[in-house]
């Protein structure tokens, strides 16, 4: 592929924070942006020329996006298959339609990965309440998840009891539901890769992350865990990049078991909030990244520069009698904050991030939760943000 010159359009489908951030390494390396999205004023309206206001199956919308575009992207895949089949048609889309598809749809992308041999824990694609409370007969403690739109958490249910089941089949909509046995995680980690349309791939060092209630709180690289689970961990996500074909980005989450497993736990065929440290530490950020590969620019080394964790600033912050502190916050040496512009905090909400450069991972993580805790002491005992020792994790 030709490179795309500077002055050329990329256009996004979606204007969330993702493609907020991925619209300001655009800009910065030359190219013009136009965004899709629902909400008129997205995270990613002020840094685009032009801003469709219109649903993710708008096909006249997205064919209007992609009519102004010299290449389109996404950063959700909650998008629908003809919008990417109309936009296919006209302009290069990266990530593909076929990746996308399947990683769209919580059993589509299970049944996929399993088909593929790739190592899952027990999982089972629910038809109705009683075969959710047939799977907590046979597995334990279990934790559904809604086939489409689930993120942070949300459209998951946790159940122990068989008696759970139809309280959680209606949760989730009555329809049917990727049912997962609850995994003993040791910890979580997660792998970007990145793959031009040449079939060029980078792997980036593998994140440690930690969730509070089922949303990401903080994530650190490099991952303090042994070569030999880097090396598997990194493997296993370019193959599965390779297998899917993605063209962009792709991340893949996975939990390490207390017995040494690695298993994947879900795929993201766009930036990820667990590599948000990538702009601070990293020789390329993912966003930059996600870039150069779909304009065809050769891809950037990976590798870290600096020690590099963030946490995340959800609503909460924003709910609490005292202002959040930035002062205070940004007093801790190696810290930035970073913020979305978005209006409207809600609990939950992801708003913005707080990210540190440090010596080691443990000095990174230590200075941006001491950050977070003199931003928001009022949300500290909600949310998970003491300081962990973070010893070399050898299996
Ligand atoms: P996000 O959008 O933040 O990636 P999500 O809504 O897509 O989240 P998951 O990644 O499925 O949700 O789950 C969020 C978190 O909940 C996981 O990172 C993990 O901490 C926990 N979790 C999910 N599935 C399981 C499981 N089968 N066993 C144990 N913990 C789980
Ligand atoms: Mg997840």
């Amino acid at each position: 592929m030709t490179p795309l010159p500077a002055g050329s359009t990329i256009g996004f489908l979606g204007g969330g924070q993702l493609g907020r951030m991925t619209a300001l390494a655009a800009r910065s390396m030359g190219y013009d942006i136009q965004v899709l999205d629902p909400e008129a004023n997205c995270a990613t309206r002020p840094v685009a020329s032009r801003t469709i206001t219109a649903r993710f199956d708008d096909v006249d919308a997205a064919v209007d996006l992609a009519s102004q575009c010299d290449v389109v992207t996404l950063e959700i895949e909650q998008i629908h298959p003809d919008v990417l089949d109309a936009v296919a048609a006209r302009v290069p889309l990266y990530p593909g339609r076929d990746a996308v598809y399947i990683i769209q749809d919580r059993i589509r992308q299970k049944e996929w990965l399993k088909a593929q041999q790739f190592p899952l824990g027990a999982f089972v694609a629910a038809q109705s309440a009683q075969d959710v409370a047939d799977i907590v007969r046979t597995h334990g403690a279990c934790i559904a998840k809604s086939t489409h739109g689930g993120y942070d958490g949300r459209g998951q249910v946790r159940l122990s009891e068989p008696e759970q089941a139809v309280d959680a089949w209606s949760a989730l909509g009555s329809r049917p539901c990727l049912v997962e046995a609850m995994v003993d995680i040791y910890y979580e980690i997660s792998v970007l890769v990145a793959r031009s349309p040449n079939g060029a791939t980078v792997v980036y060092p593998p994140s440690r992350n930690h969730h509070t209630s089922g949303i990401l709180t903080w994530s650190v690289v490099p991952a303090v865990i042994s070569d030999e689970m880097t090396a598997r961990a990194q493997s296993l996500a370019r193959a599965i990049a390779e297998r899917i074909g993605i063209v962009g980005l792709l991340a893949v989450e996975c939990f390490v078991t207390k017995t040494g497993e690695l298993l994947v736990n879900e795929l993201a065929p766009r930036p990820h909030n667990t590599y948000h440290h990538s702009e601070r530490g990293l020789g390329t950020s993912q966003f930059e990244q996600l870039v150069r590969a779909v304009c065809g620019l050769p891809l950037g080394d990976p590798s870290v520069f600096a020690p590099s964790a963030i946490v995340n600033l959800l609503g909460d912050v924003w709910l609490q009698d005292a202002a959040p502190d930035v002062t205070s916050a940004l007093n801790v040496p190696g810290t930035r904050l970073h913020l979305y512009g978005k209006a409207g905090a809600r609990a939950g909400r992801k708003m913005g991030h707080l990210s540190a450069i440090g010596t080691d991972s443990q000095d990174a993580l230590g200075r941006v939760l001491e950050s977070y805790r003199r931003l928001s002491p009022g949300t500290v005992a909600s949310f998970d943000v003491q300081e962990p020792v973070l010893k070399h994790i050898s299996s």
